[in-house]
């Protein structure tokens, strides 16, 4: 049995949905464990570029085309999805972890009575044992769990495909070959009355303001700056940096910044240069989305604090006096550097 991975590919005003092409680079590094393949599958209507998603690594992209999928409706692309997955019986199906993502692959996993595993934040191929059972390669589905207080890793062993959801920027664009083309299938699937009952009449999309994930350099805030004089340093030294802000929880659930800035486990995860954490504790649930940040500097007036545990760079000190000092000390670099 040859073991393919089909991704879910998300199509968006602008293209594929990053967290698309994100698993198809995942899909790929997992295919070549298991000497399988991988497979693509879009949905929608006059798609193009289909063939590009090789580069990626997509070694066939299986296109379900119908005017009546131009816009996500959940029942006809759960019809879609589910038909494709019999017909091409994939062993491992992935989602973004995307609204539709979170609507469709419930629908498919329980119409298929497989197991589904929400909001992964790692993909591996293992072994797992029962006593004296072993199920080799197997999709191991890693995720925080209990609150964040665990990571667990979930396996569905008696049931194919193994079907996750993972976030979006949570796996690296990686492995990409500009070369490679991926060879485009055309599926057909018939709908009937009951599975277009909903009509859409209009659709809003609204813009992203602001996005963390492709910020190469961001400062996260905390509750140890959750006052108006710290956030407004916050945000002169972010200008003066070119740098985007993003926060904890409370401090987003306080208001003090938009929920789209929020970073985390229920938040963005973020993969940029070098983050500035500016009066953040350092829990799991936080670091869940700052672990791939090239460089962290951390400003903390508690020396024990745990994100000193992660910091290359650790700053013990009220944000009130090391926040002027930042800000006056890029002010005279950037005079030194425009001479
Ligand atoms: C299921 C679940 C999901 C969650 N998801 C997320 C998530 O996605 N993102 C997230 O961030 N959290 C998340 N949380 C919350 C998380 O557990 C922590 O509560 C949160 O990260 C703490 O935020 P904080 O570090 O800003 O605040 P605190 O833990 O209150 O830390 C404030 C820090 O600021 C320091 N400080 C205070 N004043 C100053 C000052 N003047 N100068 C310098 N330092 C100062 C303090 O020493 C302290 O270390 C989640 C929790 C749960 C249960």
């Amino acid at each position: 049995m040859q073991k393919n991975i089909m991704v879910f590919l998300e199509n968006t005003k602008n293209g594929f949905a990053d967290v698309s092409l994100e698993l198809l680079c995942k899909a790929k590094s997992l295919a070549e464990i298991l000497g399988s393949k991988v497979i693509g599958l879009a949905v929608g209507h006059n798609l193009t570029g289909l063939e590009k998603l090789g580069v990626y690594g997509a070694d066939k992209v299986v296109y379900i085309e119908d005017e009546e999928l131009k816009l996500y409706r959940s029942l006809p692309y759960s019809k879609a999805v589910i038909s494709a997955i019999k017909f091409y019986k994939p062993y491992i199906v992935l989602f973004g972890a995307t609204h539709v993502g979170r609507d469709l692959a419930p629908r498919v996993a329980s119409n298929l009575r497989v197991g589904l595993t929400a909001d992964c934040t790692e993909l591996k191929i293992g072994e797992y044992k029962v006593g004296d059972k072993i199920y080799k390669d197997q999709l191991l589905q890693i995720r925080p769990a209990w609150g964040g207080n665990i990571i667990a890793t979930i396996v569905s062993p008696e049931s194919i495909p193994s079907m996750a959801t993972v976030r979006e920027g949570v796996m690296a664009i990686e492995g990409v070959d500009e070369k490679r083309v991926a060879e485009v299938e055309r599926f057909q699937v018939q709908f009937s009355a009951s599975d277009l009952v909903t009509e859409i009449i209009e659709q809003y999309e609204e813009e992203k303001k602001v996005d963390l994930k492709k910020a190469r350099i961001i400062i996260g805030a905390g509750m140890g700056a959750a006052n108006e004089t710290t956030m407004e340093m916050i945000f002169e030294l972010a200008s003066l940096i070119k740098a985007e802000v993003g926060g904890s929880r409370p401090l987003v659930d306080a208001g003090f910044l938009s929920r789209d800035r929020q970073i985390g486990q229920t938040g963005v995860t973020v993969r940029p240069n070098l983050y500035i954490a500016c009066g953040i504790s350092g829990q799991i649930q936080h670091l869940a989305g700052i672990m791939d940040a090239k460089r962290i500097i951390a400003i903390n007036k508690d020396k024990d604090a745990p994100i000193f545990q992660v910091a290359h760079y650790k700053i013990v000190g009220d944000l009130m006096d090391v926040l002027p000092i930042m800000i006056q000390g890029y002010k005279e670099a950037l005079k030194y550097t425009e001479k």
